[in-house]
């Protein structure tokens, strides 16, 4: 197989971390062929031609149709605000690549089917940047669920708690606007959504509370202006197999910075797992019951895969950037047919469906099934 040639559009927090994954993929896992950086784009031209060389891509530009009707691009990695995925992902999609897409997929739904309508119609490989469901602590969690570690799962609680906006004084930028979307719902309870999918599947029905903590910010012109969106939801939801669950997002959390706890309960046991301690994870087994009761702390080992394709040692951790490395591969794989775990354009339609359910309970003051 040929190298793929890669296309990354935007290079801020997400596209560099796309690049990343894109340099190390092959040097972590070498089961795959080593990617050709070939074309990067930024809206700024300057800005573009510096990352462009930073990051190892031949080419750059301000102008990211030219990235996509670039012959040598096979693959294109969407990594812009989330107003512009779906006219960057369909036009990638109908030039005939391959799109990894950063959630969520876009604000409007109508956006999202769009896409993957193209995403159908092309038979391309389309996915998301859902990076939580890839830690091998997590991938070992859902192992022990299937194993019936803490017998039948009856009940979840999962928090995503960020502060980057938790500062009344804090510019306004994109994130507040509600072309961005909805705000905690689309911006953080994806994230959760995606690892309930991952481990029981989707959401079958919600009710919901927004939050919006600032009427408005400053803006860095002067002046002030309305935050559009909410920086804080608490959703109550039912699975299936009669799973409750119940899901707070809010990004104007003081003190946490990347919290994503997730507590499963079972008829025979619990675990409790937190994105800032990515590295372990609580495992309560009722039949482990002695003179000593309490979780046991599990730390990330090289038998949770694909942990040894990075580090030997058990204990010693991987980070935020080692995810999106590992989704690499798994894309990767994908498109060379090969099994492969991510969460695709089909999947990812069903998790907006439920971000949308969530909003549309909040608006009208009640139970929504998601059908
Ligand atoms: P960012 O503001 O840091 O970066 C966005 C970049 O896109 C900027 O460099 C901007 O100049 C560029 N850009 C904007 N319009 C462009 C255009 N027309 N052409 C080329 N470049 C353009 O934002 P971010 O935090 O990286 O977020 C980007 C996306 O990633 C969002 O959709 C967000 O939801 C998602 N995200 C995902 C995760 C995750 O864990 N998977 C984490 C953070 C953000």
């Amino acid at each position: 197989m040929k190298p793929l040639g890669i296309g990354l559009i935007g290079t801020g927090y997400m596209g560099k971390c796309h690049a990343l994954a894109w340099n190390a993929v092959k040097a972590v896992f070498g089961d795959v062929e080593r990617p050709r950086l070939v074309h990067l784009a930024e809206a700024n031209a300057d800005l573009a031609k510096s990352r462009a060389a930073e990051f190892g891509f031949e080419k750059a530009t301000s102008d990211w149709k030219a990235l996509i009707a670039d012959p040598q691009v096979d693959v294109v990695s969407v990594t812009t605000p989330n107003q512009f995925h779906a006219e960057m992902a369909i036009a990638a999609l109908q030039a005939g690549k391959h799109v990894w897409c950063e959630k969520p997929m876009a604000p409007a739904y109508a956006d999202a089917e769009h896409m993957l309508k193209a995403a159908r119609a092309s038979g391309k490989v389309a996915v998301l940047g859902y990076n939580y469901i890839q830690n091998p602590v997590m991938r070992h969690i859902k192992t022990l669920i299937g194993e019936a570690a803490i017998g039948a799962v009856n009940h979840i609680r999962v928090e995503m708690d960020e502060d980057f906006m938790a500062d009344p004084e804090g510019f306004f930028y994109w994130k507040s606007e509600l072309s961005s979307g909805y705000g905690a719902l689309d911006d953080f309870a994806v994230h959760p959504l995606s690892l309930l999918w991952y481990l029981f599947g989707h959401v079958e029905a919600v009710i919901t509370d927004m939050v919006k903590p600032f009427a408005d910010r400053p803006l860095m012109e002067g002046g002030r202006r309305a935050v559009e969106n909410h920086d804080g939801a608490n959703v109550l939801m039912r699975l299936g197999g009669g799973i409750s669950a119940v899901l707070m997002a809010n990004r104007a959390a003081w003190g946490r910075k990347g919290r994503i706890a997730l507590q499963i309960f079972g008829s025979k046991g619990s675990i409790a797992y937190d994105q800032e301690r990515m590295n372990e994870f609580e495992l309560y087994q009722a039949d482990d019951r002695g003179t000593e009761q309490g979780f046991r702390k599990i730390l990330a080992a090289p038998a949770h895969r694909p942990y040894d394709r990075f580090i030997p040692a058990p204990g010693h951790g991987l980070g935020f950037n080692d995810l999106k490395i590992i989704e690499c591969r798994e894309l990767i794989r994908a498109i060379s047919g090969q099994p492969s775990s991510l969460v695709t354009f089909e999947d990812g339609l069903r998790i907006e469906r439920s971000v949308h359910a969530m909003a549309q309970s909040f608006h009208e003051r009640r139970w929504i099934e998601i059908g």
